[in-house]
């Protein structure tokens, strides 16, 4: 398939009197038109921020610092470079929504509780769309229909704290795909959701994803979630790319120590903050502020197999397994073999 969002090199930053937080510490994502790409971490990795950069939606005192965004909505379009664009100019405001939806780990947070379900989708679809209002209503109720609300006509009069979890998150979607977007950004969509509630939106999303063909980056800390929906995996830790391949790549052979300790820790991964905590201390250590980054590989202070005077100095090469399969680790040689210092680590 052609590609339709190609991220390279992206560096976003967060400056303050204490200094600069590189969030996003050299990101390279490539997403082709209608697969999934999921981006996993444990929280702090960067893994919202490069969602949120896409869309010049991040927060003050954050900013893009570096690298490129190019943005492709269909192949007879021109290539856009999102990331040079005023993150409050006219051109990101037609790309968000209309040609990029997203949707966001808290749905009640994100819909207005002073409007109806239905004023938000109009105002949404009226916003991109050159429709009456008669028929961007009549676009709204399709929409509620299509993401599985009963009785979408009365639905279009409750207000968001009469809907539950699930509910509100079903109508994010119908904002988000409103315009029929070629790309989803999904970050944590279905985190603060029941475990019943999250498979059911989780299937809602791979019917929609069928039916028009859009693309998904999905975010989530949660790989049960990935086995469910990814085509391909980028695993992120303290704002870098420690491996992307195929999903069946990343569950039948990571290479990078990261990937293979949170897989390791994958049957206590479902769910709640307890099990949550329970999975952060299945990988030993804990994650390093992203303030005091550890120099060469940024793992090193956690890693199992790290090479004392190699991989606390130099920055780890990029290694490649497969024509997707890539790992950043000084575990491998660049034929992707075991180097000697690398033997006895389990490949
Ligand atoms: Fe571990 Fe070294 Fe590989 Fe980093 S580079 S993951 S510290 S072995
Ligand atoms: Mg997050």
């Amino acid at each position: 398939p052609s590609t339709l969002l190609r991220i390279t090199d992206l560096h976003t930053h967060f400056t303050s009197r204490e200094g600069v937080v590189r969030a996003v510490d050299g990101v390279d994502l490539t997403v082709p038109k209608g697969r999934t790409v999921c981006v996993v971490g444990e929280s702090g990795c960067g893994k919202s921020v490069t969602a949120r950069s896409i869309l010049q939606l991040v927060d003050r005192p954050g900013a893009i610092a570096g690298g490129r965004i190019d943005w492709r909505p269909s192949t007879d379009a021109a290539w856009t470079d999102l990331a040079k664009l005023d993150p409050r100019g006219e051109e990101i405001r037609r790309v968000r929504g209309a040609e990029i939806g997203m949707v966001f780990q808290e749905p009640m947070a994100s819909l207005s509780p002073m409007y109806t379900v239905g004023d938000q989708l109009v105002e949404a679809i009226l916003l991109h769309l050159p429709l009456s209002k008669e028929e961007a209503h009549e676009r709204a109720v399709a929409q509620l229909r299509r993401v599985g609300i009963p009785q979408p006509e009365r639905r279009m009069d409750a207000y968001p704290f009469q809907l539950s979890g699930g509910m509100c998150q079903r109508v994010m979607i119908a904002i988000a795909l409103s315009c029929d977007p070629a790309l989803l950004i999904a970050d944590e969509p279905t985190t603060a959701l029941d475990v019943t509630t999250q498979a059911r939106i989780l299937d809602l999303l791979k019917d929609l994803q069928d039916q028009t063909g859009m693309a998904m980056v999905f975010i989530t800390h949660d790989l049960g979630v990935v086995a469910e929906i990814a085509d391909e995996v980028t695993v992120m830790y303290l704002g870098k790319v420690a491996e992307h391949g195929t999903v069946r790549e990343i569950f039948d052979e990571p290479k990078h120590p990261y990937t293979q300790a949170l897989l390791r820790s994958i049957p206590t991964m479902r769910g709640s903050d307890r099990l949550e905590r329970q999975r952060l201390a299945a990988i030993r250590g804990m994650v390093p502020h992203p303030q005091n980054r550890p120099a060469g590989c940024p793992f090193h202070t956690r890693c199992d197999h790290v090479i004392a005077g190699v991989c606390d100095k130099q920055d780890p090469p990029l290694v490649r397994f497969g024509s997707e399969h890539l790992a950043q680790c000084h575990l491998y040689d660049q034929q992707g073999e075991l180097t000697a210092a690398g033997a006895g680590a389990p490949a």
